[in-house]
């Protein structure tokens, strides 16, 4: 299939590139760059040993996307454009709301008028806000979302079921990613922050690596076995994977369907920074500080449904992605050097 990858330059869509290659499908990348670098293609174009087919287009811009369809005629389109930043949106909650909900918007607007009505959408496990059901299963109700971040990935999937309700000819799959981490083995690609990461995974690998002094756990006095938060880890190659596996249910004309994309594994911070310096012999001298505003103490998913529907699952554990992690971070210090 030729598929449209929207934020095909970031964290998920360059690994996702790798896997639709290798599954034999053909990619375009339409990015406008606010939180990548066109080196990630550069380094994605050697590993699969050809050209990606890039347009620096924002997806708000109407005319730009529309000449992008003009020029390419796609099968579906995997939608990672949006901003991810939970503390930032908070502050800039227009500037959120603005590129996550006008940015889909223009994209479905577009892909309609250009009878491509199949689309892979990011979503996330914040839309199950303090989950009612753990291990949270997709019939789990979606909860309150603390951050403008989270309402619009709740309220785009709420348009995409709109869409898909009105017109059957739309076939909208919703991933719901829990916490990818890792990096493509051969240490080329990762994940580049802009600034002081907000997430653990990088936090620990620029702590291991010297650019910050200690991590700070926030909090370690929540209901959970060593007090620490627990989350459902995922490789960020799996959580690719995931994407060709989601095609199939596109191809099976599903509709709608919604899939948990996780490992079904729960994992305290403490688990994960000890994994991390066992696997790697390194160390990340840390120390305990308040409970982060907003956070939960347990979010861990029941993958089944992904594994009976789609015969996708998690391959990696948690060893591995420490391992992957911080191999990207240290052959790359400053990540692609922005
Ligand atoms: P990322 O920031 O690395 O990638 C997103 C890409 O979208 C970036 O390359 C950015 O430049 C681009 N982009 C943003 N706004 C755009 C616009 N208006 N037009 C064109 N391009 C635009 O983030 P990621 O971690 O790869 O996440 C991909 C998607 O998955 C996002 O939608 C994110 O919200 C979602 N998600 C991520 C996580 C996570 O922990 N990384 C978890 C759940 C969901
Ligand atoms: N966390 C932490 N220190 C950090 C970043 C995160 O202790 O510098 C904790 C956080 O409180 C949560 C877990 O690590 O329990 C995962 O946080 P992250 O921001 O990576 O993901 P999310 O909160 O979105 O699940």
């Amino acid at each position: 299939m030729k598929i449209l990858l929207t934020g095909g330059a970031g964290y998920i869509g360059s690994h996702t590139i790798i896997e639709l290659d290798k599954a034999g499908h053909s990619v375009v990348v339409v990015d406008n760059l606010v939180n990548s670098n066109p080196e990630s293609l550069r380094r994605v174009a050697k590993i699969i040993g050809k050209e990606i087919p890039f347009y620096e287009v924002d997806v708000r811009d109407k005319e730009a996307l529309s000449k992008v369809f003009d020029e390419n005629k796609f099968d579906a389109v995997i939608h990672f454009a949006g901003l991810k930043a939970v503390g930032e949106s908070v502050a800039k909650p227009l500037e959120y709301y603005h590129n996550n909900m006008t940015g889909t918007f223009v994209l479905l607007d577009v892909m309609r008028q250009n009878q491509c009505k199949n689309i892979i959408f990011s979503s996330s496990a914040t839309v199950y806000g303090d989950p009612a059901i753990i291990p949270i299963t997709e019939d789990c109700p979606k909860g309150h979302c603390t951050n403008p971040y989270g309402q619009t990935k709740s309220m785009l999937e709420e348009v995409l079921m709109d869409v898909q309700k009105a017109d059957p000819e739309w076939n909208v799959v919703l991933l719901r990613y829990f916490n990818p981490i890792g990096a493509h083995k051969s240490g080329m690609i990762g994940e580049n922050p802009n600034g002081i990461p907000n997430n653990l995974m990088p936090y620990i690998t620029q702590t291991a690596v010297g650019i910050r002094k200690e991590l700070g756990i926030f909090g370690n006095d929540y209901d959970t076995p060593d007090g620490t938060g627990v989350r459902d880890y995922i490789h960020v190659c799996d959580l690719a994977s995931g994407h060709v596996a989601a095609l199939k249910a596109i191809n099976n004309k599903c509709g709608l369907a919604i899939y948990n994309l996780g490992t079904g594994h729960g994992y305290s911070v403490l688990d994960v920074v000890n994994a991390f310096m066992k696997v790697n012999g390194v160390n990340v001298p840390y120390v305990i500080k308040p409970r982060r505003p907003g956070d939960i103490a347990t979010c861990y998913c029941n993958p089944a449904k992904a594994k009976a529907e789609l015969d996708w699952e998690a391959k990696y554990g948690i060893d591995e992605m420490c391992r992957d992690s911080w191999n990207w971070q240290k052959n790359n210090p400053n990540g692609y050097g922005k």
